[in-house]
């Protein structure tokens, strides 16, 4: 291990989204590359903001991408805390060496006067920075005001016309002239720090050494190198990640897809697919290729490659790699998955449930068993997942699929009615698959054989194999699609495939 050190600083204001998840990576992903350590830091002094809550499932959706730390609130390290409501002290102490030295000063206006000179200077059409009242109170002044317990901020002393330049690794060259920062305030009236002024300590003395961050800060970069400079700190170095747009190229919002981490696993995300993508938000692995495995981006990764132009978010493409991860994925993996999710769901689910996804609503005389269900999962599932693997985008979509496998169907009207004025005797139909069925020894009662026998009874009837299978899709199934028919009857069981076509068959005839 190197001495590189990089960290994700996330606000508990809201939920891990698509923009921090792809920092929170990247981050990660250079610190594997160069063998570094990553630092997860919670930056939680802006109370007006602050959802407490927010840390928990920040923390659990890192976990759930495998986006693991070396040091963080909740295992510590030597750096420590890290949280930076538990820092104050230390932020005190810096501001307090800052006015020592007149880097810094108290600010008594209040927030009405300066609300009031910021509408002043928009009348006169120009853009409000802080005036300076306060630099210019003697000490005396200060110390009556100090006396009578008015309340006070803290300003930075921005420099008179210094250039304030780095080399971002995205972006290049940026150089800044101090004038046109003010003395913005670095410890509020509350006490607590700004985030330009606690970002720049925690990351001085935890040693980061890269930042890695989004590219809404790189207007905050120039002020943090101003508190870098007032309190003779080195500063680390600077990356900062292109925006990301929705497809369209407006801002992004849940609305194109870009739904927290949470949702995307709520929704049956795979956190592989989810990180492949992300990886493509600003970088790319070559000029073609968007699959790949992150053994492959770690060894590929690295900084100068990160593209400064705007990443497009395309909910069709997390979508399609979802799909491509989930076909990939090893089927005895997926079915642990697929039942895990799949007990979950039905431990919460209420009546409403069953109904909206077409099956039949349990009654006093027949109460669903859960436990039944369970077991018909424990049981079924390796079988279902080759069936339905090519053809879901989401677990959620094979959750969906596979209901009917272990729960009654409901007929709606349009499938009760499909054969009412079609000349084709489904009952008739129905009979002599039920038959078929009959007929198989329990221990033949396979696919192939099914298929055997069904495939005769078309021919004996004359018809056509698809017509005989929509007859049976819609008794066995109650939709118009379904799965493979074969494997279908196989998994149900001759009993339950042998009740379905009788209640179908009473239902038509
Ligand atoms: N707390 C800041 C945020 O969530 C971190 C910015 C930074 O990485 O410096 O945006």
């Amino acid at each position: 291990m190197n001495n590189i050190r990089v960290r994700f600083a996330p606000s508990p204001t809201g939920y891990l989204h698509i923009g921090s998840a792809r920092t929170a990576y990247f981050n990660w992903l250079f610190a594997q590359k160069q063998k570094g350590r990553f630092i997860l830091r919670i930056e939680d002094t802006d109370i007006s903001r602050h959802q407490e809550e927010m840390i928990d499932i920040i923390l659990d959706s890192l976990k759930w991408l495998s986006i693991s730390w070396d040091e963080g609130p909740d295992i510590g390290g030597d750096f420590g805390p890290y949280r930076q409501s538990e820092r104050n002290e230390i932020y005190q102490e810096f501001a307090k060496k800052l006015l020592d030295n007149k880097k810094a000063y108290r600010c008594f206006c209040t927030p009405e006067e300066l609300e009031q000179r910021r509408q002043d200077s928009a009348k006169r059409g120009e853009f409000f920075s802080y005036d300076r009242k306060c630099l210019k109170l003697d000490e005396d002044q200060i110390n009556k005001k100090l006396e009578e317990k008015i309340p006070f901020s803290i300003r930075i002393v921005s420099p008179e016309n210094k250039i304030i330049s780095f080399t971002d690794n995205v972006y290049g060259k940026i150089e800044v002239i101090s004038s046109t920062i003010d003395d913005f305030i670095i410890i509020r009236s509350n006490k607590l720090p700004t985030y330009n002024f606690s970002a720049a300590i925690d990351d001085y003395l935890m040693k980061i050494t890269h930042v890695i961050r989004g590219e809404d800060h790189l207007s905050n970069t120039p002020k943090q190198l101003l508190v870098y400079e007032a309190l003779n700190f080195m500063p680390p170095s600077f990356t900062h990640l292109p925006m990301i747009l929705a497809k369209s190229g407006e801002k992004l919002s849940k609305r194109h897809g870009a739904i927290s981490i949470e949702s995307y696993r709520d929704e049956g995300f795979l956190p592989e697919a989810v990180k492949n993508y992300l990886a493509l938000l600003g970088w790319a692995f070559d000029e073609k290729t968007t699959i790949f495995d992150e053994k492959e981006i770690i060894k590929k990764f690295t900084l100068g490659t990160i593209n400064k132009k705007a990443a497009k978010f395309d909910y069709e493409k997390i979508l399609h790699i979802n799909s491509v991860y989930i076909k990939n994925h090893k089927i005895s993996d997926l079915a642990v998955l697929i039942k895990n999710r799949f007990k979950k769901r039905i431990s919460e689910m209420d009546v409403s449930f069953l109904k909206e996804n077409g099956l039949k609503a349990a009654d006093t005389e027949n109460p669903i068993s859960r436990e039944a269900v369970f077991e018909d999962i424990e049981n079924k599932m390796d079988a279902i997942i080759p069936l339905v693997n090519k053809r879901a985008k989401t677990l959620n979509d094979i959750e969906k699929m596979i209901y009917p496998f272990f729960f009654d169907i409901a007929y709606p009207d349009d499938i009760k009615n499909f054969f009412k004025n079609k000349n084709i005797n489904a009952a008739g139909l129905i009979q002599q698959a039920e038959s078929s069925l009959n007929e198989i020894k329990d221990n033949d009662f396979n696919r192939l054989i099914i298929e055997r026998g069904l495939r005769n009874l078309a021919e004996k009837n004359n018809i056509s194999f698809a017509e005989l299978a929509e007859v049976l899709r819609l008794a066995l199934w109650g939709r118009t699609v379904s799965l493979p028919i074969f494997e279908t009857i196989e998994i149900l069981g001759r009993k339950k495939s042998l009740n379905r076509l009788s209640d179908y068959e009473e239902l038509i005839s």
